[in-house]
């Protein structure tokens, strides 16, 4: 049987632009013992693929040009070599961004869909959404009353730490860039407020007026002259989760000493960098709690998805513009 599969063929300066990825044609084997066929319905496109891009050594391997993209993938199973896993069913796990592969059974989970939207399993319910729920509960650790900023907050990471501070008693001020965006913090996430940094006169001063008491915690999902801002506003003994940092990915220039670091000094603040994999052993509680938010419907999400196989490139490099409100997927037809 023949797929397509996307291949990775050039490191990029800068911003990528399509050319980074190609596609080729290839023959898949027969099954072995505990394989299975599976078709790929829904591949996540994400921010940290940039820096799987470069040469660099980092928490995720390096993509080495010539060789297939792979990322996380909710698939049909069309095929089974395994009796726990039968045609039919939906598994979620690392796969190649491809029409069909193959895949060992240990190393995919089945999903529920009847439960949850298979995207979901990519979202709220996968990496980003387990990277909002314990950067919010472990670092940022909100109080009743708290003031906690998110930044990056109309995306997939942003839109459940921000709701997710709600929910543990906090009011939430998130920051977006567009008014779309906003108003949609605004109307449907339970953000009291929502900055749009794209065409803020002067961010620092508008979270300082909305942070009268300053902020007690800030979610960094950006970086760069938003932390700035934000950092003005900290409060003493405030927490920074410091999630990602999308600002500086496509930066060709290594950014100066922080202007942030005499704050944090001054105000005794606690920074903390993280990696969702630091809690892989908590996944289970991080899930259940998600869930049952969402069951309880105490916590929404939403999804930007574009639909084709062939429009991958477009939806990741969509996140660099801002494409996506909720988690960026690729619906593959
Ligand atoms: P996302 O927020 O769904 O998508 C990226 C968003 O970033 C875009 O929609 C865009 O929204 C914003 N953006 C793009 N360029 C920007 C710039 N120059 N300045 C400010 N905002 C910019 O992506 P995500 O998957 O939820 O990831 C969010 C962040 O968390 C990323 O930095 C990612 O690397 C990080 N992350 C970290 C971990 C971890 O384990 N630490 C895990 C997952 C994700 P606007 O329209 O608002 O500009």
């Amino acid at each position: 049987m023949k797929a397509t599969r996307y291949i990775f063929v050039k490191r990029p300066y800068g911003l990528p632009d399509r050319d980074v990825f190609s596609t080729e044609e290839v023959n898949l084997n027969d099954l072995k013992k505990d394989e299975l066929l599976l078709k790929p319905v829904y591949i996540s496109v994400d921010p940290y693929m940039r820096g799987r891009m470069n040469d660099t050594k980092s928490y995720a391997a390096s993509w080495v040009p010539g060789q297939p993209v792979s990322g996380g993938v909710v698939a049909l199973v069309t095929e089974s070599m395994n009796s726990n896993i039968k045609p039919g069913d939906y598994v979620t796990g690392q796969l190649e961004w491809a029409t069909y592969c193959i895949a060992n059974s240990k190393n995919v989970i089945k999903v529920d869909v009847n439960r949850f939207p298979p995207g979901y399993y990519l979202g709220i319910l996968g990496m980003p959404g387990l990277t909002a729920y314990f950067g919010i509960t472990d670092i940022c650790k909100p109080v009743n009353g708290d003031t906690v900023v998110v930044s990056g907050a109309a995306g997939a990471v942003g839109l459940v730490a921000g709701q997710a501070a709600r929910i543990m008693g906090a009011r939430v001020i998130g920051i977006a860039g567009s008014d779309e965006k906003c108003r949609m913090l605004e109307t449907e996430y339970g953000f009291e407020k929502a900055v749009n940094y794209k065409t803020s006169k002067n961010i620092r001063k508008e979270i300082a007026k909305i942070c009268p008491q300053g902020v007690n915690a800030y979610f960094d999902n950006v970086g760069g002259e938003i932390t700035d801002a934000v950092a003005a506003s900290l409060a003493p003994h405030s927490r920074i989760a410091l999630c990602g940092q999308i600002s500086q990915y496509n930066s060709t220039r290594m950014p100066a000493g922080s202007f942030i670091m005499s704050i944090i000094l001054t105000r005794s603040v606690l920074l903390k960098g993280f990696i969702v994999n630091d809690y892989a052993s908590r996944f289970p509680e991080g899930r259940e709690k998600l869930s049952e938010w969402l069951e309880k419907g105490q916590l929404k999400y939403t999804e930007t998805i574009i639909e084709g196989f062939g429009r991958l490139p477009e939806a990741f490099l969509g996140l660099f513009s801002g494409l996506n409100k909720g988690k960026m997927l690729v619906k593959t037809e």
